[in-house]
């Protein structure tokens, strides 16, 4: 036995309905064979029976886990992974950072999961091995942020007290005055002790794609996991952790961990310029999605410029930020407020927030909360005649503080989807969609309750985003449900769709022929989705990005990196979540593992805990969702945006202008070209050791990661 070492030993258990914490205390076998977060997380999943189909996600059963590994405490990347049934009903398995990983860490747990449901709002106190569900009614109803000020100022440690002393404005530094914006809504509060996970409006409203963040700037954004949590009328958690950790080779966690922060302080691109350092790089590879995915180059390099780290971070960044004990420090405070304005008083009101201060939105974010709206070009008059046929190709129309116009509005709308707690990537591509659906005259201003959706109008946006997170009326429900639905919605509406009837296609028409597929005069044309949720800014369609079979495999939709058909990478991706560690650091390895736990594993140990974790994650979504045919109903190629195949490149460079996404594990082709996407599934799942017609791993692999017992009987009913 070597806990508590790396990892406490216990997890807490929380049934909101009846107020009461269940320890839970796995073996150490099953921490050896899965370490935590990802892998852990999807344990628990089959083991306390939430795969099965009649869970509903917004049923009391399902369970929100917010999940640590055996790297958490001192750790040169404080992460969470969260792992729940999503809204959209596949695998939810989403990383965030911040500080509190380390807080929950420190308080003696190894995560926290969240089942039942309480009549009235509540939260989650933890401080040390006191465990409180407690009333929240005052805080709901706020901003994510607003919540996790109010959690921050009623959760104290053993020896901390409400008063002036320990917590009075007079005594704050003044660094945190500094970061104190005007609007209370907005305070980051990074001084108080306690820290928090917490939800927004939209998690409450159960919008589909709710977010849970950490700290007010970190987010478990992907797949929904805010929704779930808010349909357990819990508002969120807040920690305070005063026991530190324990290792087993403490020396050697720390040299390890010291040598990863020289390389993170080394990496001056990140440490500087955080993720949007990679934006000139995501634009020459054509990884940049603008107005609903029609171009993902720009060539102009005037128009890139409000996209890049160095401009952006001298234009906006007040403080750079990182997860505990990172060195990289890769996301940034932002001041928002463009020097238009401040040049123009009186204008000050509109989408600069009077210039309080956020976060500076990654590179991805600038896509999914910028490009797919199309605030790079001048807005200019609200006139659809005035963008008809501009295009990425021409010379950039506008001046300097158009650049630095597009960047705050850009802000703007990642700072409100922030605000609203809601996933920015699902939240950009389904608003993009409807204005790329209201520009075409597919739907019309009437269908958008009097909105006019103009490419580049953020008024408009926020309007949609509005709607969105507080379900407003019928548009406000469909859209709470992101691209994929928002795209039935209006198909069906307009007679496209029959009302029962779903999006789904004749395997025999699929393969190996042409799919059938809408055509451009059709709504569901339009949604930019992988397995029905909305795409991250990781687009196929250029020569260097991820091809269509990377992203046909992943387990869950996409893993926020977006697709790799690399089975290796695949793995080692998932280890990372399980350990718990960040992907954009020197990645952890079995010996900052054994430093921690003392387990004595090897690399090949490391890597079959990412294995155990894509074949559980595999059969979690085919029996969760009942899918007998997986060829037809999961990994088919109507699970993707036909746009990539249809539509060849207006811009880019010559290697991949005028051509479409390869339809196999290639890059881009020949226009019009079709290779044989099963053909290379079917390797792909061969190689997994899986049955090579459905994809459902065999009974031998299942007994060779040891997860038979669990597993087995699942799936046995569908090879
Ligand atoms: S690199 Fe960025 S996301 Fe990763 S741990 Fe450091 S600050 Fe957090």
């Amino acid at each position: 036995m070597t806990l508590p070492n790396g990892v406490w030993g216990k997890i807490a258990r929380v049934d909101v309905s009846d107020e009461t914490t269940e320890v839970i205390e796995p073996d150490e076998e099953v921490y050896q064979k899965f370490y935590g977060g990802e892998s852990l997380g999807m344990y628990f999943l089959f083991e306390e029976g939430i795969v099965d189909p009649d869970i509903e996600p917004f049923d009391p059963e399902n369970m929100v886990q917010v999940m640590l590994g055996p790297t958490n405490g001192l750790a040169a990347a404080g992460r969470s992974c969260t792992v729940t049934k999503s809204p959209y009903n596949f695998a939810a398995v989403s990383r965030g950072g911040g500080q509190t990983p380390r807080e929950l860490k420190w308080a003696g747990w190894d995560g926290v999961q969240v089942v039942g449901q309480a009549d009235d709002p509540v939260y989650i106190s933890i401080v040390n091995d006191e465990v409180e569900v407690r009333d929240a009614s005052d805080i709901a109803g706020k901003n994510s942020r607003a919540k996790e000020m109010w959690f921050k100022r009623n959760v104290f440690g053993p020896h901390e007290k409400k008063d002036d002393k320990t917590l009075g404005e007079a005594h704050m530094t003044d660094e945190w005055a500094d970061l104190r914006p005007l609007d209370d809504d907005f305070t980051l509060g990074e001084k108080r002790n306690a820290k928090a996970w917490s939800i927004g409006v939209g998690g409450e409203n159960q919008v589909w794609y709710a977010a849970l963040g950490c700290d007010g700037n970190s987010w478990h954004g992907r797949h929904g996991e805010g929704a779930v949590l808010g349909s357990k009328n819990v508002m969120g958690i807040a920690v305070r952790g005063t026991k530190g950790v324990k290792y087993h080779d403490k020396q050697a966690f720390l040299q390890w961990t010291r040598e990863s922060q020289e390389a993170q302080r080394a990496s001056t691109g990140w440490r500087f310029y955080g993720t949007t350092n990679s934006a000139g790089n995501a634009l020459d590879v054509g990884c940049w999605p603008m107005r609903n995915w029609q171009w993902v180059y720009l060539n102009d390099p005037d128009a890139v410029r409000p996209l890049d780290g160095m401009y952006l971070t001298k234009a906006t960044s007040v403080k750079g930020k990182a997860c505990s004990g990172c060195a990289q420090q890769c996301y940034y405070t932002s001041r928002q407020q463009s020097d238009k304005y401040t040049e123009s008083p009186g204008e000050i009101d509109d989408y600069t927030l009077d210039g309080a201060i956020g976060i500076m939105p990654c590179w991805e974010m600038q896509g999914c909360s910028g490009g797919v709206h199309g605030y790079f070009f001048p807005q200019g008059p609200k006139d659809a005649d005035y963008f008809e046929g501009l295009d990425p190709s021409d010379t950039y129309p506008g001046n300097r503080k158009d650049m630095l116009e597009a960047a705050m509005k850009m802000q703007y709308t990642d700072e409100l989807e922030n605000k609203y707690g809601l996933d920015t990537i699902e939240g950009g591509n389904n608003i993009a969609l409807v204005q790329e659906l209201w520009n075409k005259d597919l739907i019309t201003t009437e269908d958008l309750d009097g909105i006019e959706p103009y490419w580049g109008d953020v008024d408009a946006v926020q309007q949609l985003l509005e709607k969105i997170a507080h379900k407003d009326g019928e548009l406000g429900e469909a859209l709470a449900k992101g691209t994929w639905e928002t795209a039935k919605y209006f198909a069906r509406k307009k007679g496209e769709l029959g009302e029962d009837q779903d999006p789904q296609f004749d395997a025999e028409e699929i393969w190996p022929e042409e799919p059938h597929v809408p055509s451009d005069d059709e709504i569901m044309y339009y949604a930019m989705a992988c397995k029905r949720y909305g795409m991250p800014a990781h687009g196929v369609r250029s020569e260097r990005c991820r091809n269509a079979l990377a992203y046909l495999v992943q387990y869950r939709p996409h893993v926020h990196t977006g697709g790799n058909d690399s089975i290796g990478a695949n793995h080692y991706i998932s280890f990372v979540g399980s350990a718990v560690f960040c992907l954009f650091s020197p990645g952890p390895d079995a010996e900052l593992i054994n430093a921690a736990t003392g387990w004595g594993h090897d690399d090949e140990d490391t890597m079959l805990v990412g294995e155990r974790a894509w074949n559980l994650g595999r059969l979690f979504n085919i029996h969760t969702q009942e899918i007998e045919n997986p060829r037809e109903e999961w990994d088919a190629a109507h699970m993707m945006p036909q746009r990539w195949f249809d539509e060849p490149l207006t811009t880019g460079p010559p290697e991949v202008h005028g051509k479409t996404a390869h339809r196999g594990n290639q890059q881009v082709t020949e226009e019009g070209s079709y290779e044989n996407l099963w053909a290379d599934l079917e390797d792909y799942w061969d190689d997994r050791g899986w049955t090579t017609d459905k994809g459902i791993p065999t009974a031998a692999k299942l007994e060779e990661l040891d997860i038979d017992d669990l597993t087995e009987d699942i799936a046995a009913q569908y090879r």
